[in-house]
C-alpha cells in the first residue's frame, strides 16, 4: 500500500479539505506509484495564507541572528538528508543519482551564501544632509511569500527562492509540481525539525490551476517567487497585476552554445554534452541550439555523434547511469512529437531514436539533429527535453543575429581563444547569463541567475538580488 503523504499547514501535517489525493509517478516505471499526495483545493491555500500572515508578525521581528540559526539548522539538516533527498528526487523526477546529489549540493552552497550575505544585506545607515537629521534606507520584509516551483530541480530552486525569502522575514506558502510533491514535502519535515515557529513555512500540495491560482490571486500574498514555463509565468504576471502583487518569474529558454572555429573542440564537445544531456535536457539553462562555425562543424558533428552512441540512458538509480529518463508521460510525448515534427520539416536526425533503451519508462536518447535553418521549430520553440538543434554559420556577426532573434533570454556561451571575439560576444548576446568557454548551465550563488526578455521578469535569484527580491526599502529621516 502506497505511503499517504500531507500537506504541513501552521506547524502541523494536515490532509485536504477536499479528501482527494493524487498518486506520483517514477518515470522509470511506467504505472508506478510513489505515494499518495493530498490534491488539495481553494480552501487548503486560504487556510495556509492564514496561518503564514498570521506568523508574520512575530517572524518579522524575530532577531536575524535567529532567523539565522534556524535556516542554519534547516541547512544541517539538509546536509545529512543528501543521500535519502537525493535518491526521493531521483525516484520522482527521473535525473541520475549524481545528478541528485548534485542538485542538493547546488541548494547547499547557494543556502550558505545567503544565510552570510543576508548580514551585510541589512546594513545600511548613514548623517542625513542637516546635522540633526539621521537618515537611513531599511529594508522590510513584505509579508507573505508564494513560492510555486517546477519539477525539474524540486528541492534546489525551492531552496533558492524559500531560503532568502526566510531569511529577510517573511513567511511563505509553497506550492511543489505535481509531478515532484515528494521533495517538497520532505524538506517541509526539515523545516519542522530545523524548529521554524508555526505558521513560517507551510507547504500545499495539488494543482497549479487550483491552489496555486488562489495563491496567486490573494492580495495577502505580497510576492510570487515562481520558476516554470513562459505561459504560466504571462498568466501570473498578469493576475498578479490586480493587486500589484510582485513577482519574481524565471521561465523558458532556448539557449545557444557558439562554438568558433578557432575553440578547443574538446571542450566545446564537453560543453554540449554536459548542458545539452544533463537531466536529460530538462533544465531552463541546458544548451538547445548549437551555432557551428563553418570551417569546424564536420568534425565537431562526427565527434558529438560518437559521444552520444555512448551514453548509457537507463534508470537514475544505477551508478553506471549517464542520462536517466524524462519526467513523465506528457513530457515524453512532447519531445516525442516536436521531434517528428523536426523530421517532417526536413532537420536530420544524426543521433538518437530507441535502440538500447529500456521499454518499461520514458527514456529518450541524447539527439541531435543536423542541417536545422533558423526557421525550423526545433530552432526556436523550447523542447525542455535532451534534443540539439545543431546550425552553421560564417560570421560571429551571423551567429550573434541568430542566437538573438528568440523571444527568449536567459543563458547562452561561446567557445573561442579570442578575447576579441568574447568581447564582442558579452556585449552584443541578449541573456541574462554570458558564458565564455564554460557550458550554458554553470552558476554561482554571487552571480545573479535570471533572464531578459520572454525568459524572466522582476529580480534576479542569487546574488543580493535574490535578497532584495523580498524585501521594500523605507527611506526613514530621524530627528532625535
Ligand atoms: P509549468 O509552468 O507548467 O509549472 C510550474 C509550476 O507552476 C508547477 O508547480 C505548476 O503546478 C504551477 N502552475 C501551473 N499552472 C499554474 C497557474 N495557473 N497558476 C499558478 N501556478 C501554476 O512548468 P513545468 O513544471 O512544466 O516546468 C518546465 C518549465 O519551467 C520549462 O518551460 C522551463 O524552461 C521552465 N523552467 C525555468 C527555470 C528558470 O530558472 N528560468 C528553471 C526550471 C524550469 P502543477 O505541477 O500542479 O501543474
Amino acid at each position: 500500500m502506497p505511503e499517504t503523504f500531507k500537506n504541513f499547514v501552521g506547524g502541523r501535517w494536515t490532509i485536504s479539505r477536499t479528501g482527494q489525493t493524487f498518486e506520483n509517478e517514477n518515470p522509470a516505471i511506467r504505472g508506478s506509484n510513489l505515494g499518495l499526495f493530498q490534491s488539495s483545493g481553494p480552501d487548503d491555500i486560504d487556510e495556509a495564507i492564514a496561518v503564514a500572515d498570521a506568523a508574520f508578525l512575530a517572524w518579522r521581528r524575530t532577531p536575524l541572528t535567529e532567523r539565522q540559526q534556524c535556516v542554519s539548522a534547516f541547512l544541517g539538516l539538509l546536509k545529512s538528508s543528501r543521500e535519502e533527498l537525493a535518491r526521493i528526487v531521483t525516484l520522482e523526477n527521473g535525473k541520475t543519482l549524481r545528478e541528485s546529489r548534485a542538485e542538493v549540493d547546488s541548494a547547499l552552497v547557494e543556502g550558505h551564501y545567503h544565510l552570510t550575505q543576508v548580514s551585510a544585506f541589512f546594513g545600511h545607515t548613514g548623517p542625513g544632509a542637516f546635522r540633526d537629521i539621521t537618515t537611513w534606507m531599511q529594508y522590510q520584509p513584505l509579508g507573505i511569500v508564494g513560492v510555486i516551483s517546477p519539477w525539474n530541480f524540486p528541492m534546489n530552486v525551492m531552496c533558492r527562492k524559500t531560503l532568502p525569502a526566510l531569511l529577510t522575514g517573511n513567511t511563505v506558502v509553497f506550492k511543489p509540481a505535481s509531478f515532484t510533491p515528494w521533495s517538497g514535502v520532505f524538506m517541509a519535515g526539515l523545516f519542522e525539525r530545523a524548529g521554524l515557529p508555526p505558521g513560517v513555512f507551510n507547504c500545499v500540495t495539488g494543482a497549479g490551476s487550483s491552489v496555486g491560482n488562489r495563491l496567486v490571486e490573494d492580495p495577502r500574498v505580497r510576492a510570487i517567487s515562481f520558476t516554470g514555463s513562459t505561459e504560466v509565468g504571462r498568466k501570473i504576471q498578469a493576475q498578479a497585476a490586480r493587486h500589484l502583487t510582485r513577482t519574481q518569474l524565471e521561465l523558458g529558454g532556448k539557449n545557444a552554445l557558439i562554438v568558433m572555429a578557432d575553440a578547443d573542440l574538446d571542450a566545446s564537445l564537453d560543453a554540449a554534452v554536459t548542458a545539452g544531456f544533463s537531466n536529460a535536457g530538462q533544465w531552463c539553462t541546458s544548451t538547445s541550439r548549437v551555432l557551428l562555425q563553418r570551417p569546424i562543424a564536420g568534425a565537431f558533428l562526427e565527434k558529438l555523434v560518437a559521444r552520444c552512441e555512448k551514453m548509457t540512458v537507463a534508470d537514475g538509480t544505477l551508478e553506471t547511469t549517464d542520462m536517466g529518463p524524462v519526467a513523465g508521460p506528457q513530457q515524453y510525448q512532447d519531445i516525442r512529437n516536436a521531434m517528428c515534427r523536426a523530421q517532417t520539416d526536413g532537420a536530420r536526425m544524426v543521433a538518437g531514436g530507441d535502440a538500447g533503451v529500456p521499454a518499461d519508462g520514458y527514456f529518450i536518447r541524447p539527439t541531435v539533429f543536423a542541417g536545422v535553418r533558423y526557421d525550423m521549430e526545433i530552432f526556436r520553440e523550447e523542447i525542455f527535453g535532451p534534443v540539439l538543434a545543431v546550425s552553421e554559420f560564417d560570421s560571429l556577426d551571423e551567429a550573434l543575429n541568430v542566437a538573438n532573434d528568440s523571444i527568449y533570454g536567459l543563458s547562452s556561451a561561446i567557445y573561442t581563444r579570442d578575447v576579441r571575439a568574447a568581447q564582442r560576444y558579452i556585449d552584443g548576446i541578449e541573456a541574462g547569463l554570458a558564458h565564455v568557454n564554460v557550458h550554458t548551465g554553470y552558476k554561482e550563488p554571487s552571480m545573479p541567475f535570471g533572464g531578459v526578455k520572454q525568459s524572466g521578469a522582476g529580480l534576479p535569484e542569487n546574488s543580493d538580488s535574490g535578497l532584495e527580491a523580498f524585501v521594500s526599502r523605507k527611506a526613514v529621516y530621524l530627528r532625535g
